[in-house]
């Protein structure tokens, strides 16, 4: 599928910035759709260097699919190219298998994409004006902003000032944990990212030692067949397999994501932050419990240099103080939406995109407030609902975003 790239002296129809799962299936549809573009970024930039080698994706492989238009280049299409069986869930797909699937998808459905970066986004006339970090700009009748998760990685307030020491990181800021052994590692968070973390520090002969605030760690329940087709039919109906995982509510959230912006704004506000709350995957539990130094039930009220460690005051709900020294503090709080971190758009056209807390609001067919200016992934969960977390909701959104654009013209 080769994408039709503009070569008009007005510029292009369309261009799509980032070149993760999101951009790289809005370019694929985008082509299918036979809308002419140009698609930047390197491909799976996120996953080859801001995630821990030894990593494992906690979604399914049949949830890791990203999408094309023709679902010719799927995950299970990809290991029959490699000459492997395909595997459900009892195994779990390795981050450099999903990398070297990621560009074998590049390859096979964007195989135009231009590995120069987007320095600016700006409005001129009734579009938009882009300007690479060569110096090259062109016009643009419209933008697909894929730029993922980079710019909403959040750090405590608490841990601020720390951070700013270079005792603090983000789990985004390592591709490795190689460089912590020896140390004693403080990993604040309860999500995927912290528990697979304080694993992988163990395994790279660091000390972690994770601080929750929930009042025990969670891990995901094992299946019991390789395949959800699989699973006695009464588990089936108490609880249907979805990309998200089993159940009913999971199901709704991944099958019908348009219905979500219907939601009043606080509801959707509270499902964004309680559906898939934090918890491990399932191969997880005995990598953590009983290896790693854990302290639930606490948050993070402050924390200082101490001659270059770190020293964190953790507070109980019941008021008591603790007090943690380590030599390292790895915040795997998470990401928040911030359409103010995305630098690549001019302040003046950011200012014009209505928001819904942080995140822009979006149409049905994904495009903010700004006519021609669409945004996908993450950014467009907040109108979408958790599915646009993951790499499963690649094929919602770039249908929607194909569509939506070809219509434009
Ligand atoms: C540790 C971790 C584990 C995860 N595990 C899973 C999982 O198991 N399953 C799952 O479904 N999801 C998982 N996710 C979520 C996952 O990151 C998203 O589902 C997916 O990567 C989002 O894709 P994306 O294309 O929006 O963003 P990204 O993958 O972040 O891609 C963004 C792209 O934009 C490009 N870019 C940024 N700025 C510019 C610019 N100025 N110019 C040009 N290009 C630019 C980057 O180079 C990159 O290629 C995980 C996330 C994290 C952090």
């Amino acid at each position: 599928m080769a994408v039709s790239r503009s070569t008009s002296a007005d510029g292009v129809p369309v261009t799509v910035i980032g070149a993760g799962p999101y951009g790289l299936a809005a370019a694929a549809h985008l082509s299918g759709h036979g809308v002419p573009l140009r698609a930047f970024g390197q491909p799976m930039d996120s996953w080859r260097t801001r995630m821990p080698a030894g990593m494992f994706l906690k979604s399914t492989p049949s949830a890791s699919s990203i999408s094309d238009p023709v679902g010719a280049f799927c995950l299970d299409r990809f290991r029959a190219a490699e000459g492997r069986r395909p595997e459900g869930d009892l195994h779990p797909v390795p981050l450099d298998e999903f990398v070297r699937y990621g560009l074998w998808f590049q390859r096979q459905a964007v195989p135009d994409l231009e590995t120069a970066a987007v320095r600016r986004v700006d409005a001129d006339g009734g579009g938009f004006r882009v300007e690479l970090e060569s110096g090259e700009a062109f016009g643009s009748r419209s933008v697909v902003l894929a730029t993922g998760l980079g710019p909403f990685a959040r750090i405590p307030a608490q841990l601020a000032d720390l951070a700013r020491t270079g005792l603090v990181s983000h789990p985004s800021e390592h591709a490795d944990f190689a460089g912590f052994a020896g140390q004693r590692v403080a990993v604040v968070g309860a999500g995927q990212s912290a528990l697979e973390s304080a694993a992988l520090l163990l395994e790279a002969g660091a000390e972690p030692v994770l601080v929750a605030r929930t009042d025990r760690l969670l891990f995901g329940e094992p299946p019991t067949r390789d395949r959800p087709e699989q699973r006695p039919l009464a588990r089936r109906l108490v609880k249907p397999a979805s990309p998200l995982g089993p159940g009913w509510s999971h199901r709704a959230f991944s099958g019908v994501p348009g219905g979500y912006r219907y939601l009043p704004p606080g509801v959707r506000r509270h499902f964004l932050r309680t559906v898939l709350g934090p918890s491990g995957a399932w191969w997880l539990r005995g990598r953590v419990e009983g290896r790693v130094e854990v302290l639930t039930g606490r948050a993070v009220r402050a924390g200082e240099d101490v001659g270059g460690g770190a020293r964190l005051t953790l507070v109980s709900r019941d008021g008591g103080s603790t007090v943690l020294e380590a030599d390292h503090v790895l915040a795997a709080t998470g990401y928040r939406v911030d359409l103010d971190q995305i630098a690549l758009l001019a302040p003046g056209l950011r200012d014009r995109v209505e928001r819904t807390g942080g995140a822009p609001r979006l149409s049905a067919g994904f495009e903010s407030s700004v006519p021609g200016l669409y945004f996908t992934g993450l950014a467009a969960a907040a109108t979408f609902g958790p599915v646009l977390r993951f790499v499963c909701g690649t094929g919602f959104a770039s249908d929607r975003i194909g569509a939506a654009v070809a219509a434009r013209g």
